[in-house]
């Protein structure tokens, strides 16, 4: 009988790629591989644990819990390892917690682990070793809504060179940026419309994707399947030759749209507080560009960065976003997400340094829309939030700062009377109150 590898990583809407690339290994290698996506926060379940080895996939924010979820394993005999972003950068902390620690990729270290030849408790990643096509069949068998989705993952490049002072890699970079061959990917997708022929979209997931134009070129003559990616602003603004060729090559290649993070309209605090030198001008040139062209565009952003008055700075950079979609057309949606200054990256160490954040990550959040940790008051945390979950609608509003602004400032909870009598005053009349 096969041995058994169960693999758990927090429940998502997203699909776990990285677990379909790790059972592509364990399978090759003879072992009978379950992945299950789990909540974390709920309580610790005991099905499933006959596997011989339990993996867990661990980002900051699920960690504690996920702690607990192991502890009470290895109390009744499993073997646990634990590999993903948290591991990656607190191995010895996660050492503490689990029988093995893999920091960085983790295809090599699976194969030392399933084989038993590991050489220490915490194993670094092969990061020239190319990644295996994943194994989706079983994953699809268990969990026919993923298989249903017309959206479905996958990785052209692994890792990113940048240094976003809110990211891991201001720390350091574990991952460095190798873009994967063409003939993978092309198998890869032909395997996926095999599976699932619900499939119309690939959502590529790469940091940065289509950075190199030569990897891009043979891409764009070989691929034709429609995709949506995600990039920096910098390889769109079309002042630079290299981006207006690039452009053309991702439509040439079938993206339908493209994902970049504004992260704030604030250009002080973007280059300043976040590393981020771009400028607003870039985003009005490439939106226009992209506009023309037919793409659709998301952008990201964080709000309650570490500023003196947050509100404002989030309602300026909804403002942006604005008249970005006055100007251009475009974006067609505004993503906004509540800032966590992770431990150990530069902000994280701004925010202590400048009081607006004195803890360890122990209060770190699950998901990206949890109200902020930092030192803000209650009050502000709430009309924060609410900015937050709502900033995509308002951004489709025309002057929608402004009724974010007056929603924000006083009753939260009525969005569609206030929008209304926007529309209808400032809008629709053009008389102003
Ligand atoms: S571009 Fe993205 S992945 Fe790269 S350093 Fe910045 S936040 Fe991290």
């Amino acid at each position: 009988m096969n041995k058994s590898l169960l693999l758990l990583c927090q429940e998502a809407k997203v699909e776990p790629l990285g677990l379909m690339h790790l059972a592509a290994v364990s399978e090759d290698e003879g072992w009978d591989t379950t992945i299950k996506p789990v909540d974390f926060n709920e309580g610790f379940y005991s099905e499933d644990v006959a596997s011989d080895i339990i993996g867990f996939s661990l980002y900051t924010g699920i960690h504690k819990r996920a702690y607990q979820w192991m502890g009470r394993l290895r109390e009744i005999g499993r073997r646990v390892i634990v590999g993903g972003p948290h591991a990656s950068y607190f191995p010895k902390e996660c050492a503490e917690h689990a029988d093995v620690v893999v920091v960085g990729r983790g295809q090599e270290p699976l194969r030392q682990i399933l084989s038993g030849n590991m050489k220490s408790k915490i194993i670094c990643g092969n990061n020239t070793e190319p990644l295996s096509i994943p194994s989706r069949k079983g994953f699809y068998a268990n969990y026919p809504d993923y298989k249903a989705s017309p959206i479905k993952s996958m990785m052209a490049s692994l890792g990113c060179p940048y240094k976003c002072s809110y990211c891991y890699n201001s720390m350091k970079r574990i991952f460095p940026h190798r873009s994967r061959d063409v003939g993978d990917l092309l198998v890869e997708l032909e395997q996926l419309e095999n599976l699932s022929q619900e499939t119309q979209l690939i959502y590529f997931q790469d940091d940065v994707f289509g950075m190199d134009l030569t990897w891009l070129q043979e891409f764009a003559e070989r691929w034709s399947f429609p995709y949506h990616a995600q990039t920096r602003i910098e390889f769109l603004d079309p002042q630079k030759e290299s981006a207006r060729k690039r452009i053309a090559l991702l439509k040439k290649s079938g993206c339908t749209g493209l994902t970049v993070a504004i992260e704030t309209a604030n250009e002080t605090v973007r280059k300043d507080v976040l590393g981020r030198t771009m400028t607003n001008e870039a985003f009005f040139r490439a939106f226009d560009w992209l506009s023309m062209r037919n793409f659709k565009v998301r952008t990201e952003q964080m709000l309650g960065l570490p500023t003196p008055d947050p509100l404002e700075t989030d309602l300026d950079t909804l403002k942006m976003n604005v008249e970005l979609r006055r100007e251009t057309g475009l974006p067609t949606m505004a993503w906004a997400s509540v800032f966590v200054p992770y431990k150990g990256t530069e902000i994280w160490r701004y925010c202590k340094e400048h009081g607006y954040y004195n803890g360890e990550n122990d209060d770190a959040p699950a998901s990206f829309f949890e109200k902020s940790v930092l030192n803000f008051s209650d009050d502000c945390k709430d009309r924060m939030k609410w900015l937050a979950d709502n900033f995509h609608l308002l951004a489709l509003i025309p002057n929608g700062h402004k009724v974010a602004r007056q929603a924000v400032y006083n009753d939260m909870k009525d969005l569609a009377s206030l929008t209304k009598y926007h529309l209808y005053d400032s809008e629709l009349y053009g008389v102003k109150k």
